[in-house]
């Protein structure tokens, strides 16, 4: 924080009252409304605010555990019970912790920087910073903290001794941002661009422009791109001109950067408002890195950066590495790698991200000198801190400055002079079922360590975005009412994606139900410390010993099922819970209406069994065509649950909405709905496509480049003809891997740089032929089998099949590798 602010000042701020004041006034210098994240507890003031699904109120012992004194609460819940404390009362805790970071804001005598816009808000955010490094002490939001309250935790991350920040706002409703404004009070904004993605709380393209340049109602300077023509009319309708900053692809703004394309990059040519002309190279050739890296750029510029210093920074920057990736290591154990920049808030979210993952053996911490401005003991004091906080088992030190923690270490520690020293050390220091956080600024090349302890990969991997499933699944939250619950199918391996990490990833996010196809998988979930409940499709007989032992639910689906169950729990003087499956009209499995007489009878004679849940499925949620027959379907399902809690004598959970379902039929999402492949990043009906991402990308390697002459033969059966004289690749994919033989012989396409190529010849077991005449490609290029600009529906499509068994065809030897964007 700017400044630290006493319980005085914080009842005038937020217009509190008082309930408890029982300590001294000490000033706070931290604000949390999380208290796992508490590390200064004495210093802290803890924020309870009630979420969508969590309340902050829950958890006031704890923070009081971590040595929270000083609380704001809505209501002031057994506070009574803890000595020593003091407690403002306030109607609303996200106003009393917007109140608050308003306040600090205006503390501040240093240049804030806003940035808002659809696409490229963090990058840009994350590059300025880079580039700024040189000149400023700088802070900036933490990774996408730009939310109602993302934004008032990203000022506290502002001290006095910094002399910009940089802070992304970002909206989803009307309303908004006019209050993000009054907190971040930006000098100059930065407006990125305007998609059309997340358009549902605006009602077109222009109402949420309007809305999000309110953010610049009091900023000296507003930076934008002039080749969007809605952005520069709207702008130069609400601001002066002077207050504009124009960029330009072509002649005729503030600042013309034009680029031209070359082999390993592109060169961009800058011309000032004074006419001088600079160039510069970037590592980039697509639009929205080009994008986002010019805004950087007149953005430094306007901040008085001289061009030199742009020019030297520009290189390293990078879209790639920025983001925290799990690989998996030697040894099986498990890696992060953030080898892109080291910063406190930085470390603090790599660390809250390893305290995330599945439980290993011991955690590792591998960490260089940080970049970060301000006094250097106070920067490693709080270093210590957090290793401490988080429970690292062994600190690997890399630096000069680093090694100050040896006298008082956090934990198990070494200190190495330079990166070749510890990758000398490696061997020594025999890692085993080990998570292994390897963090670093730029300038320690940490990605020698990463690919000396990193298990060399087939050519193929899938790479699964947890981020992007987080968004998914907030978009389907979004879309339900606060009270009803989501069960997440994770049968078949999560749909591919790998059941365990993405169980573990929901369990985070705090999904109700999870759902599995047999009882195997639900057992391997409970393994790896899955503790959520878990429902079990198609429990065998033969498993009910485990479904007792793991505490698994069983979908029950018929009498004799029933009997069989109700007389094992019986005889072995147990319980279970159960799930009813209700026929109707999938006709798959269930009971049926005329079952529901023997059903009630069933209940009667094995009260071991309680239902927990009583669901049907529907049999065309995803097309209008079939809207009469499921809400047939529906009614019937209504009308059997009715008949069914008659006799129960109790009412479990109801519910029959799929992904589809969610969608077309708001109405019936009852107390719970079945989350699949739409969390996926598929919408089965169409019709919210864009508001998803994909989740996975699918991607190989290009084995063998060869040239051929018109009429020669390519692959078995000689199916493949060049129809000239050309190039092809062989790519290390087959349908082995799951690459479908169906695809053959153009069928299929894959993407290569952002271009598409056709399939050539039958697909093999491992290997498959792609025409890349008149490509520019080369022997270990990266090549898309699904992803972003691939659509996984038009590519099931082409072979007569559905995304679905696209996703859970990819075999299992195929690298499943996490990481979040
Ligand atoms: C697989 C499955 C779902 C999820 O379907 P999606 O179309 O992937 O959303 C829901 N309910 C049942 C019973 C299922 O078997």
């Amino acid at each position: 924080m700017v400044k630290s602010l006493t319980f005085q000042q914080l009842t005038l701020i937020t217009q509190g009252q008082t309930v408890l004041q029982d300590r001294e006034d000490q000033p706070v210098r931290y604000i949390s409304t999380d208290s796992r994240k508490i590390i200064h507890g004495q210093q802290t003031l803890f924020i309870a605010l009630k979420g969508f699904k969590v309340d902050g109120h829950d958890y006031l012992k704890d923070a009081y555990e971590k040595g929270v004194r000083l609380f704001i609460v809505q209501k002031p819940l057994l506070l009574n019970q803890f000595p020593g404390i003091a407690v403002l009362q306030v109607n609303d805790g996200l106003k009393a912790l917007q109140a608050i970071a308003k306040w600090n804001r205006k503390q501040f005598g240093g240049t804030v920087i806003g940035i808002t816009g659809s696409n490229g808000k963090t990058i840009i955010k994350e590059w300025l910073g880079q580039v700024l490094a040189s000149k400023f002490a700088l802070a900036k939001s933490p990774k996408s903290y730009n939310s109602q309250t993302g934004v008032p935790l990203s000022i506290f991350g502002i001290e006095e001794y910094h002399k910009a920040a940089i802070i992304e706002a970002g909206i989803s409703q009307v309303g908004e941002m006019a209050r993000l404004e009054r907190i971040i009070q930006p000098d100059i904004g930065i407006l990125t661009n305007i998609g059309t993605a997340h358009a549902e709380g605006f009602s077109s393209q222009e109402q949420k422009l309007k809305e999000k340049i309110k953010l610049f109602n009091d900023a000296q300077l507003i930076i934008y791109r002039k080749d969007h023509p809605l952005i520069h009319r709207i702008l130069q309708e609400h601001f002066a001109p002077s207050r504009l900053v124009a960029w330009s692809e072509y002649a005729g703004a503030d600042y013309t950067l034009s680029i031209k394309k070359n082999n390993n990059g592109s060169k961009i040519t800058l011309i000032k408002p004074d006419l001088g002309i600079f160039t510069f190279h970037s590592p980039f050739t697509d639009e929205a890195s080009l994008e986002n890296l010019r805004h950087t750029m007149v953005a430094s510029l306007v901040l008085g950066l001289p061009e030199p210093e742009i020019q030297q920074v520009i290189p390293g920057l990078n879209t790639v590495e920025m983001r925290l990736t799990l690989k998996s290591g030697i040894h099986q154990c498990l890696l992060i790698d953030d080898t892109y920049n080291n910063d406190l808030a930085g470390l603090d979210i790599a660390l809250e991200f390893m305290n995330t993952q599945r439980p290993k053996k011991r955690k590792i911490l591998m960490l260089s000198d940080l970049l970060q401005a301000g006094k250097k003991e106070d920067v490693y004091n709080n270093v210590r801190a957090l290793v401490r906080h988080y429970q690292v088992d062994m600190l690997l030190g890399v630096g000069q400055e680093i090694s100050q923690l040896e006298e008082n270490p956090p934990c198990e520690s070494h200190f190495y002079q330079d990166t070749d020293q510890l990758l000398e050390a490696l061997g020594t220091l025999s890692f085993q079922d080990d998570l292994i956080l390897i963090k670093g600024a730029r300038m320690y090349r940490f990605e020698q360590i990463v690919d000396a302890l990193q298990e060399r990969l087939h050519g193929t991997v899938l790479e699964i975005n947890l981020n992007a499933l987080r968004r998914n699944f907030t978009f389907y939250k979004s879309q339900l009412k606060p009270s009803t619950k989501v069960m997440i199918m994770v049968k078949a391996f999560a749909y591919g994606g790998g059941a365990t990490e993405i169980a573990h990833h929901l369990q985070q996010l705090n999904a109700d139900y999870l759902a599995v196809a047999y009882t195997d998988e639900g057992v391997s979930l409970r393994q790896e410390q899955i503790n959520l409940p878990i429902m079990v499709l198609n429990p065998a007989p033969e498993s009910f010993g485990n479904l007792v032992k793991y505490q698994l639910e069983p979908v029950v689906y018929s009498l004799s099922f029933f009997r069989q169950l109700g007389a094992y729990c019986h005889s072995n003087h147990t319980s279970l819970k159960i799930h009813l499956d209700l026929d109707t009209g999938m006709h798959r499995l269930g009971f049926g209406e005329t079952d529901l007489e023997a059903l009630r009878e069933m209940i009667t004679a094995y009260p071991s069994l309680k239902v927990a849940s009583m669901y049907t499925h529907l049999a065309g949620a995803d097309e209008a065509d079939h809207e009469e027959y499921t809400k047939r379907q529906l009614s019937l399902f209504e009308a059997m649950c009715k008949t069914v809690k008659g006799f129960l004598g109790y009412s479990p959970l109801v519910h029959a909405l799929n992904s589809a379902g969610i969608v077309r039929y708001p109405d019936f999402q009852m107390d719970m709905v079945r989350l699949g492949i739409g969390l996926y990043g598929v919408e089965v009906n169409g019709l919210h496509q864009e508001a998803l991402q994909p989740v996975s990308v699918l991607k190989t390697t290009i084995s063998q480049l060869k040239s051929l002459k018109k009429g020669e033969t390519v692959g078995y059966g000689r199916k493949g003809v060049m129809a000239s004289d050309g190039q092809i690749a062989t790519i290390a994919i087959g349908y082995a891997d799951g690459y479908d033989r169906r695809f053959s012989n153009g069928k299929g396409q894959v993407l290569i740089h952002g271009k598409k190529a056709a399939v050539i010849g039958n697909v093999c077991m491992d290997m498959t032929m792609i025409e890349v005449t008149g490509m520019d490609v080369h022997e270990g290029d990266e090549v898309i089998i699904y992803g972003e600009g691939l659509s996984l529906k038009e590519q099931a499509t082409a072979i007569g099949t559905i995304p679905y068994e696209l996703l859970t065809n990819i075999s299992s030897r195929v690298k499943r590798v996490y990481f979040m964007d």
